[in-house]
Parts: C-alpha cells; structure tokens; sequence
C-alpha cells in the first residue's frame, strides 16, 4: 500500500465502525503507477451497502482534490473486512458511566448545563470528568477557566501514548478546544474531527471516573454516530430551551437516540432559561421564551422532564469567569442538585 495515500484515506471514517478505513480494514488496495495514476480497491462485505457507495464517493473526491492531474480508479469488491491490525487500545476502561449532553441546536445552553451537572456531581461525591467534543463551539476550557491549558502527553513503557486533560474544581477537562482554534471548526472535515475525538476519548488519562459527560455538537451527524459508536453511553440528556422543545433538531436528536441500531436510554430533557424572575419581583415569572413545551413534549413522547433552570444572572457569569454557578451560587445549585439526583437514582450505583 502507499504511504501517502494510506495516510491521506485515514482521513475517512466508517460511519459504523467510526474508525478510519484504513484501520477498520476496508482498504485492500492503495496504489501508484509510474504515470502518477491511483488505483484503489476498497473492501465491503456487499457491494451495495449504502456506506460502500458513500465512502467510495469520499475516496474519488479526496483523490480528485488531492491528485486532480492523475486519473485515480476506486473499485470495490465484496469480500469481509480484513480483521483489525491491533486491538484497540482504550483509557475508558475505568469509567463506571457516561452521559451525553445533546441539543438540537447551539445556543440554547446545552455546554452550560454540562458544566454545571459535573459540578453538581462532584459536590454529591462523584469523581467526575468532561469531554468537550463540540467541535462548532467548544467552551468547557472557559467555564471552567482552563483556556490556557497545553495538553502533556505521557508515554508508559510500553509506549503507549496518553494525553493528560486539565482539572479545575476536581473535574478532569479534556475539550476538542485544546487542540483547533474555533474559527478552523469548520473548515475541518468530517473525518479529521473523528479522529482526533477518538484519540482524545481513548488516550486521555481519565483514571477512575464515576461520570464523564460528553458536550456534543449541537445537532445529530457523523460526529454523533461515530461517538455513540465509540463509547458505551449509557443515557442521554437533552437541552433545549422553552421555545425549541418540540422543533425538527430536538425530535430528530430523540429519534436518534432511539434508534434501534444506537439504543442509548433517555435520561430526560432539561428545559433551559425556561423563565426569568427578576431581583426586584422574586415573586414573578416571566416567560419569556414560551411556557409549558417542554412538559408537553417531555409527556407527549414519553421522556423524563429532568428540569427546567431559570434565566439566572450568575449562571451566565459563572461561565465567563470560569466557574459554573452551581458551584457558589445556592439557588443554581438547587436546580442542578435536582437533575444530578435524578441522573443517579436512573443510572443506579453499578457500574
Ligand atoms: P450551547 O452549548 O447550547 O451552544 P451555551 O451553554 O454556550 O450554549 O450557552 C449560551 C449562552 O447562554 C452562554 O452565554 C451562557 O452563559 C448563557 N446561558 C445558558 N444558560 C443560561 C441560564 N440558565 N441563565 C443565564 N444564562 C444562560
């Protein structure tokens, strides 16, 4: 196989084994004739597979961009995946639970909620990490006032390599935003965020962990299904403010979950900046963002309401100061008491 085109087709990951094609087996051919022209011949167990057709395409338009003078020749041929070159290696395996924070769209507080959950289960005695894999917006390194942190990687004797994530309040950080600017979200595609994910969720030191919770990218896509494939999950939370409850991204997240090939539990749905009550009036609730969807929609489709948490001053104050408010701030503690306690009484003390 060539080395350069081995390199440059690790880019691409199998939506279902979320690892790159290169290493999940699925390239048996990756040549060079004299004339520059590429030939490669990919590997599926049916030819129609609609992943087979899907990333055959990836393979032709990488080529193109890469070699756009040299004819480039992609066939597939139906044979089983080459078993993998080596077994995996992992750093998950002393996490007890993870929960993963959705949303359907940015904004509406889902990196907000994450950090203060962590801080609310730390507080009830649970050690505690984040995964920042909101590659759109990643903001657990400024909640949690981290965003000078350079991630040391360590080598043990057997050369292994891990990455040691930052800690703040007896959480241990390890965010996407350590390593890409945000304006270069974008430009990354899909593949290159997968793989850098999958080399922060395996090779960070997370030690014995009772709860990591993962702040996803808003939405649902590649990213999320390569995570989900990646990891046990074993529940879901999702955040939405009043106004987005029941919208297309939000269902579209529930359905998602439910899927029957990603089967992940709802843990529930929080409903954020669900009212404001100002100092002056601490007997009023303005709703200012509509009322009463996420109770509809929670019963509607069957889903745990985990809580609603007010527009709160420090709560936003907390954030860009590097301490989430539920840490100092008793009437956000309160809400967030009530969602961790929820989480655990689902989740249960096995591991
Ligand atoms: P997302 O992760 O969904 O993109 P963020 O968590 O970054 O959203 O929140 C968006 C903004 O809203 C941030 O400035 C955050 O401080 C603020 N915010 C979120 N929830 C609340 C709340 N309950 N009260 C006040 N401000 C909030």
């Amino acid at each position: 196989m060539n080395e350069e085109l081995e390199l440059l087709l690790k880019d691409i990951i199998h939506p279902e084994t979320g690892q790159n094609i290169v290493d999940s087996g699925f390239v048996d051919r990756a040549d060079r004739g004299e004339d520059g022209s590429i030939a490669i011949t990919l590997r599926f167990q049916k030819a129609r597979d609609p992943f087979a057709q899907k990333i055959k395409r990836q393979v032709e338009e990488l080529m193109q961009s890469k070699y756009s003078d040299n004819a480039c020749m992609v066939i597939i041929r139906e044979a089983a995946p080459k078993p993998r070159r080596r077994e995996q290696q992992t750093t998950t395996t002393d996490i007890c639970r993870i929960v993963a924070i959705a949303s359907g769209k940015g904004g509406v507080g889902k990196s907000t909620v994450t950090a203060n959950l962590a801080v609310a289960l730390r507080h009830r005695g649970y050690n505690v990490g984040i995964l920042d894999a909101d590659i759109y917006g990643p903001s657990q390194a400024k909640m949690f006032g981290v965003e000078e942190y350079v991630p040391e990687a360590e080598r043990d004797e057997a050369g292994n390599e891990f990455i040691i994530p930052a800690q703040s309040l007896g959480i241990k950080i390890m965010s996407i935003g350590f390593f890409i600017r945000p304006t270069d979200a974008l430009m990354w595609r899909g593949g290159m965020a997968v793989n850098a994910l999958h080399q922060l969720i395996h090779q960070t030191r997370w030690g014995k962990l009772d709860y990591l919770l993962l702040d996803l990218p808003p939405g649902t896509g590649d990213i999320h299904l390569s995570i989900i494939n990646e990891l046990k999950i074993s529940g879901a939370v999702i955040v939405s403010t009043p106004q987005q409850v029941a919208v297309a991204d939000v269902v579209r997240g529930v359905e998602m979950f439910r899927h029957p090939q990603v089967n992940i539990p709802l843990l529930g749905i929080v409903e954020n900046m669900a009212w404001f009550t100002p100092e002056e009036l601490p007997d009023n609730r303005y709703y200012i963002f509509g009322r009463g969807g996420a109770k509809r929609y929670a019963e509607s489709a069957g889903i745990t309401l985990l809580g609603q948490v007010p527009i709160i001053q420090s709560i936003m104050e907390g954030s860009e100061d590097g301490r989430p408010a539920s840490g100092y701030d008793p009437r956000v503690d309160e809400y967030y008491a009530d969602i961790a306690d929820k989480i655990v009484e689902n989740l249960g003390d096995e591991c």
